[in-house]
């Protein structure tokens, strides 16, 4: 009997039957947990694996965000996975996504592994049993379960699904009209001729600006301060010319994934070495898209270097066709109050709002929130430090999958999935059941650094949490957040025997 036909017992008391048990256990079904299962299904197919999600329905970031317009910001060549070709356009709307995630998982017969509406609240390392055991949340019931399993992969994504970033404005509790953050969208709302407030500069409210525009009576994007954008074609030329050709669409797929990796790698390279240029060349690409006269300095100069935070994407110009016909209008301010009718800012500006979009991004949530204890320890995240940006020093047997922010996120669960595979492989030739980061001698005194320099990157959900974080060293393999082009080269070179793996 595979682990998936076994039903989950609940433990009623402590002779109770022993927990189901699996080899590998994952947390999450998005884009991180699905990728991580195909391969190591491939890999080990006479292993049981098992995804649990608190969502019911996989997709994670694709379930949970279902706002109007709702799509990636990546091309989706090098957001697809390398196994599976992508045939759509460039960037893709959510719904997409998910259609492809979908298709992932009849493929690889991924349903009868999945379980929805289970959260994980606790996992606990014991080295005698050599094995986690799991608390589990049934949501429909409000059951407690536990399982056991010998390897635990960690693929929560980086946010809290179920509570969005909700900044407390002065006056709120007196508007009388509707607000709304685009993590929770209510799927009735009809905009048509409603007044609509946008607060946010990022990619969300780049998105729900041009596809609410025109049936909204208008749209404000009320921002802080100015985001980086940039507005490529739907499609890149060279999958329209490639698809005309009749060219395999898994040669389309891999030529394509080449094509936006290398000229990420550039806008990379371009940020680090010469950022002004970069600068100059975002603000460059977007002046002529916006309406004359339009004061570019005010409302699309950022304040930071491009690169230290996600630059938007807006396909195609959309948002500045928005503003160009005047269905909507940019403010950037400061909210003073809500008011009954709307919003004032600082300027002593009043923008009359039926609805307002919170557009003001996530809470980030450490390892979906789940309490962790080795040894009866309770872990604490900011002492640790991670090896390779997929495990954490003195926590045995668990991987954790996090992918880029500034590339796609996909690229490195790919890459991340292949290294677990070959820890797992190193550990079963060694007959090791247990492998452990830990700090080498010559590691000692290491300068430890934050999660996140806020010189590299600094977003604002980031930086909100960034005490919550563990750690990075100064050097290798104790480092993290290397770009992808780095990380192509480093990845599956690693060294696995270089004394700062402990395997038992
Ligand atoms: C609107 C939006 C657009 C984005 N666009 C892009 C883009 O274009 N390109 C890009 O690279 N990135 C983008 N991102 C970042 C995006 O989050 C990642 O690309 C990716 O979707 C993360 O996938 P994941 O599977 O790691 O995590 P998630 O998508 O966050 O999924 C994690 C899953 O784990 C579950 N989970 C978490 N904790 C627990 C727990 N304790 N117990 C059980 N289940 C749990 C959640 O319910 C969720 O379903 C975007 C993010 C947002 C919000």
């Amino acid at each position: 009997m595979t682990a998936t036909e076994q039903r989950t017992v609940p433990r009623r008391d402590g002779n109770a039957a022993p927990p189901e048990h699996v080899d590998v256990l994952v947390v999450g079904a998005g884009v991180s947990g699905i990728g991580a299962a195909h391969h190591l299904r491939e890999r080990f197919p006479e292993r049981s694996v098992v995804l649990l999600d608190a969502q019911d329905h996989p997709g994670g970031t694709w379930w949970t965000h279902r706002y109007p317009g709702v799509r990636s910001d990546s091309d989706l060549f090098t957001y697809g996975y390398r196994f599976k070709p992508w045939r759509g356009p460039s960037i893709a709307a959510g719904g997409e996504i998910l259609d492809y995630l979908d298709e992932v998982i009849a493929e690889d017969d991924l349903a009868p592994h999945i379980r929805y509406r289970h959260r994980v609240t606790a996992a606990s390392w014991s080295t005698e049993d050599r094995r986690w055991t799991v608390r589990v949340t049934q949501l429909d019931t409000g059951q407690e379960l536990e399982l056991t399993t010998g390897f635990l992969l960690m693929c929560q994504g980086y946010y809290d699904h179920a509570q969005p970033h909700r900044p407390q404005w002065a006056g709120m509790d007196r508007f009388r009209g509707l607000v709304v953050h685009p993590q929770q969208w209510p799927q009735d709302l009809d905009l048509t001729g409603k007044r609509v407030v946008v607060i946010g500069s990022g990619s969300t409210a780049a998105t729900i600006i041009p596809a609410i525009a025109g049936r909204a009576a208008h749209v404000t994007m009320l921002q802080r301060s100015p985001s980086y954008f940039l507005a490529p074609p739907l499609t890149h030329e060279l999958a329209v010319t490639l698809r005309q050709l009749e060219i395999p669409e898994e040669w389309t797929h891999e030529i394509l994934r080449r094509a936006y990796t290398a000229q990420f790698n550039e806008l990379a390279r371009l940020a680090h070495e010469a950022p002004d240029e970069l600068h100059t060349f975002l603000m460059e690409s977007m002046e002529p898209l916006l309406p004359e006269g339009f004061d570019v300095e005010k409302h699309f100069t950022p304040r930071y270097r491009p690169w230290q935070q996600r630059i938007a994407i807006v396909p195609e110009g959309d948002l500045f066709a928005a503003l160009r016909e005047g269905t909507a209008s940019i403010v950037t301010d400061t909210i003073e109050t809500f008011t009954e009718t709307g919003i004032r800012v600082s300027s002593g500006e009043e923008l009359e709002a039926d609805v307002v979009v919170s557009a003001t991004g996530f809470d980030l949530s450490v390892f979906g929130d789940v309490a962790f204890t080795v040894d009866g320890e309770e872990v604490e995240f900011p002492d640790r430090v991670t090896w390779r940006g997929l495990m954490i020093s003195g926590i045995p047997n668990m991987a954790y999958v996090f992918g880029y922010f500034r590339h796609s996120w996909t690229l490195r669960v790919d890459l991340v999935s292949d290294l677990v595979i070959r820890l797992m492989e190193r550990m079963q030739l060694a007959d090791a059941t247990m492998v452990v980061p830990t700090l080498r001698d010559e590691d000692a005194g290491m300068q430890l650094r934050p999660w996140s320099d806020p010189e590299d990157f600094n977003a604002g959900y980031v930086m909100r949490s960034q005490h919550a974080l563990f750690k990075q060293g100064d050097r290798e393999p104790w480092t993290h957040m290397l770009e992808h082009g780095a990380e192509m080269e480093i990845l599956p070179k690693a060294d696995l025997e270089d004394g700062s793996l402990v395997y038992r």
